[in-house]
């Protein structure tokens, strides 16, 4: 088996607990257009899908079905309003504390279908983007996850062949392993120091 080079972390849901803000974001900014986006239905068809496409569904499944382009234009404001909710990131201690010296060994790289434009702010804030090489966002792209092009994207950009992916929704893990590399599945980012330690003791 080749030498681990390069952890890739998706975000949501791994890096930060974000996909509850997501969501309450998207709701407050749909409501006065009539449609309503619940928790259960964002958790069970809208994580680890790229905003683009989840409002394409949405629009479809409207009644009466709704014209992509007006959902689409509540995406700056949306955008606002989510980075107003994260102005304090709290990232996982533990995971924070592991990433200079798991740095020092591998390539690291963040590979969401978020933009980087919202991403990277919260890296920042958390005093955590020195630790990464690159971050592939979702206007990288032509192809979304579970397409596997983010994470091949990501191994191309840091010249590497192996890597460690830890994602936590469907369309992530089918993405990582379509690239060809090993997948650890994260329930919460809580869980993210521990599995890591787990696997690369
Ligand atoms: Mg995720």
């Amino acid at each position: 088996m080749c030498a681990l080079q390069a952890i890739f972390f998706d975000f949501d849901g791994v890096l930060l607990d974000t996909e509850p803000v997501h969501c309450a974001c998207w709701a407050e900014v749909l409501a006065p257009t009539g449609l309503t986006l619940t928790w259960d239905y964002y958790r069970d068809h809208c994580i680890g899908i790229d905003d683009r496409d989840m409002l394409l569904n949405l629009a479809r499944q409207a009644r009466p079905p709704r014209d992509w382009d007006s959902l689409w234009a509540l995406y700056p404001a949306k955008k606002q309003l989510f980075q107003s909710r994260m102005s304090a990131p709290s990232f996982e201690s533990a995971m924070v504390a592991m990433l200079p010296a798991l740095h020092r060994q591998f390539k690291l790289a963040v590979v969401s279908s978020s933009s980087v434009t919202e991403i990277e702010p919260l890296l920042v804030a958390g005093g955590i983007r020195e630790h990464f090489d690159t971050v592939v966002g979702g206007g990288d792209v032509s192809v979304q996850k579970p397409s596997p092009e983010p994470y091949l994207l990501a191994a191309t950009r840091l010249g590497v062949d192996t890597a460690l992916v830890l994602e936590d929704s469907a369309a992530g893990i089918a993405s990582g392993r379509a690239a060809g590399f090993e997948v650890l599945t994260v329930r919460h980012p809580a869980e993210v120091a521990g599995l890591l330690r787990y696997r690369l003791a």
